[in-house]
């Protein structure tokens, strides 16, 4: 959960989003001679009063190839009469079938082809279009088509549906588009046909250039070599760090959404927003477009009350995201009900994935969840298994009984009589031991992967709840659009925080990104002085589990950012850390950190005593992260001086319940959870590696088929 400060004062320091020119474009698809793909079509679809006809004009002479317009070119003519003429005299179900046949015995090659609104509602229609070329699919704003389609109308051209409205029908008709298409082109609200143009030229470039989106490593000099050049989305998902040690970045500066786009993406549902912010990041031949949206209607589909990351007022100019409303009432849930459908896809032929992971808490339960409810469609599915270890006095009761419900099947969780330390050291110990490796692979054709958030998969889908936080305040009249505001999260990983970065740099009006820690507070040391240095401090516990963590991974994410990507620089610090434990950065780089990013730490009794006065103030509950009341309820239960905390966790859930006045409810799945798991024994495993290792074989055993 987030405290979105949404100030309004005018600051010098802000940058307003403003819009940049489009690039001129100067015929880069060509189609004809130079691509060799001389047959190929140009397809442009979309519904009536997209602007298909003026569009693919203005596309086909900008590449000098012949525009065609089915209305126009191919029904008048092989009908003899005006379309209008002919959907009066036989029907819409009959109209349907002939333009189909119509568009089937066209043969065109090496065109701009502009659709009918209605071919797209013909399956055969669409195959014969879908064998000769790129689909491009007009994504245009309702407010925009809709006065053309009333001028259309009085034509006779729309309104086929007799006693429909029109907004019906572009309802009605965008699965449709969205089931053909290989490339959307997203336009913003008002854009010209000229804009359009250039996004469909601009997108089509993209679409035939798969290494237009490539990954480099944080640590890479100047010149990376020719392989790592080519590293995709696929590769980055699948593999988590880089070769090097470093992580995976963007090649290219991260995709910009314009602010007439984001005006568009403010309609849209949560799922809706996902998939959109992510086509722009993952290139369509690593995941196709439509894939990409089942993916994220399921991935936030089940998200409970309706809203998946709501934004509430709290005081003053103070907002709070909730982000505990998925399956396992974890903020993880945000990120990993996503992310093991892309891994599952992304995961080659052949080859069977074990994803490991150490946990002090949430993460476990949401990692269950996610890759334990893969669906059985999915590509991979069967492939993937993921295996739990978490420490067995290291989780609060309410967590432990979330994770004892999955004990079999491809995702697992075994309680380590230990500490999550030896946990996470006996992973990295699986990873760098090459005889395991080696037998899992020889064996089974099984690969050990990870699922926090080094992993570029991981974290990309958690830039879409900042965006959705900033859209809500728009759309309740908060901010207009373009004012900014101040994001504070609460941080372990940084994960959240570069998450938030990565949202900015789409074009998510932010000012600053405010860093709150607990007593671990070495990002707010570090920002302070300039010097990480992880020397004589130990980890202490705290009622903020999630946030305990001393080596912040996304830090180096940054780091790269804010030195202007100087992967030589990244190397050394890092080599140092290694070798020193410490490192200081430049003071130049201090200056770019601390321009974007903010720091602070609050300690135990500081934070019980927030807790305490927020519910005071407001009757609202909040957990030590502003996140899950559940997994913390005796932390909270203490702030808010409850004198009699029950033993039973159920109980505490209840309490939490009767004390939330102003919100947030008690997470129903979360109770049923709890009271299906009490009494079912978790699978145990003594603190010793080769225990653990023993788990690792058994699961690939049981999962996975030896390879013969
Ligand atoms: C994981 C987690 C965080 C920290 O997120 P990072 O990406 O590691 O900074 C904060 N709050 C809660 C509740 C979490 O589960």
């Amino acid at each position: 959960m987030h405290l979105l400060n949404a100030g309004r004062a005018a600051l010098g320091t802000v940058r307003r989003y403003s819009l940049r020119p489009a690039p001129a474009h100067a015929g880069s698809w060509l189609p004809t001679k130079s691509s060799g793909a001389g047959d190929q079509n140009i397809w442009l679809m979309g519904p009536p009063g997209a602007g298909k006809t003026s569009v693919g004009r203005i596309v086909a002479q900008k590449l000098g190839l012949p525009a065609v317009d089915v209305d126009d070119d191919v029904l008048e003519k092989v009908w003899g009469m005006p379309v209008a003429a002919k959907l009066a005299a036989i029907g819409w179900e009959s109209f349907l079938e002939e333009e189909a046949q119509a568009l089937c015995s066209f043969a065109a090659a090496g065109s701009v082809v502009s659709l009918t609104g209605s071919n797209p509602l013909h399956a055969g229609a669409m195959q014969h279009v879908t064998r000769s070329g790129v689909v491009v699919y007009l994504d245009v704003a309702a407010e925009d088509i809709l006065p053309r389609m009333t001028l259309m109308k009085l034509n006779g051209i729309v309104g086929h549906e007799a006693g429909v409205c029109m907004r019906d029908i572009l309802g009605y008709r965008k699965p449709f588009y969205e089931r053909w298409l290989d490339v959307r082109v997203l336009c913003g609200v008002g854009d010209t046909l000229e804009q359009v143009a250039e996004k469909v030229l601009s997108a089509l470039e993209r679409y035939q250039n798969p290494d237009a989106d490539t990954y480099v490593s944080t640590r890479g000099g100047g010149g990376q070599s020719e392989a790592a050049a080519k590293t995709h989305f696929s590769d980055v998902a699948i593999e988590g760090l880089a070769p090097d040690g470093g992580l995976y970045v963007p090649r290219h500066s991260f995709s910009k959404i314009d602010a007439r786009e984001w005006l568009r993406l403010a309609g849209m549902s949560y799922a809706e927003l996902a998939a959109t912010i992510l086509e722009k990041c993952i290139h369509p031949s690593d995941v196709p477009v439509f894939t990409l949206h089942a993916m994220t209607s399921r991935a936030y589909g089940g998200f409970s009350g309706g809203a998946v990351a709501p934004v509430r007022h709290l005081e003053g100019n103070q907002y709070v995201q909730e982000l505990f409303h998925g399956p396992t009432a974890s903020f993880k849930d945000l990120a990993l009900q996503l992310m093991p459908q892309l891994f599952s896809h992304c995961l080659p032929p052949a080859c069977n994935s074990l994803v490991l992971v150490a946990t002090s808490g949430d993460t476990g339960s949401a990692v269950l969840s996610a890759f334990g409810g893969l669906g059985d469609g999915e590509a991979g599915r069967g492939r993937t298994g993921v295996l739990v270890f978490y420490p067995r006095d290291g989780v609060s009761d309410v967590q432990r009984m979330q994770m004892a419900s999955y004990r079999e099947g491809n995702a697992r969780a075994v309680s380590v009589c230990s500490d999550f330390d030896f946990c996470q050291r006996s992973i990295k110990r699986m990873f760098g031991e090459e005889g395991l490796a080696g037998h899992l692979a020889a064996e089974y054709g099984t690969v050990l992967s990870t699922a926090n958030s080094i992993n570029w998969a991981r974290l990309l889908p958690q830039v879409v709840y900042h965006a959705s936080a900033y859209l809500d305040l728009f759309r309740e009249g908060v901010v207009s659009f373009g004012e900014p505001v101040d994001v504070c999260v609460p941080s372990g990983n940084f994960g959240n925080a570069m998450s938030a970065l990565y949202a900015k740099r789409m074009g998510i009006p932010i000012r600053k990104i405010i860093c709150a820690s607990n007593r671990n507070r070495i990002i707010s040391d570090f920002l302070a002085t300039g010097e990480f240095d992880l020397r004589g401090r130990l980890l202490a516990a705290s009622a903020s589990p999630a946030i305990n963590i001393l080596k912040p991974s996304n830090m180096e994410r940054f780091l790269w950012h804010a030195s202007g990507e100087d992967g030589r620089l990244v190397a050394e610090l890092y080599a140092r850390l290694e070798s020193e434990r410490r490192f200081a950065v430049p003071p130049a780089l201090l200056a770019a950190m601390r321009q974007e990013v903010q720091a602070g730490w609050c300690g135990e009794e500081e934070c019980a005593a927030v807790i305490r006065d927020v519910h005071r103030l407001t009757g609202y509950v909040m957990d030590p992260h502003t996140a899950v009341a559940k997994a913390f309820a005796p932390a909270v239960l203490g702030a808010l001086q409850v004198n009699k905390v029950p033993d039973d966790p159920l109980e505490q859930l209840r309490m939490l319940g009767l004390l939330a006045g102003s919100g947030p409810e008690v997470h129903q799945q979360v109770v049923r959870c709890v009271e299906e798991s009490s009494g079912k024994p978790p699978r145990v495993c003594p603190a010793e590696y080769g225990a653990l290792v023993q788990e690792v074989e058994s699961m690939v055993e049981d999962c996975f088929l030896r390879v013969m």
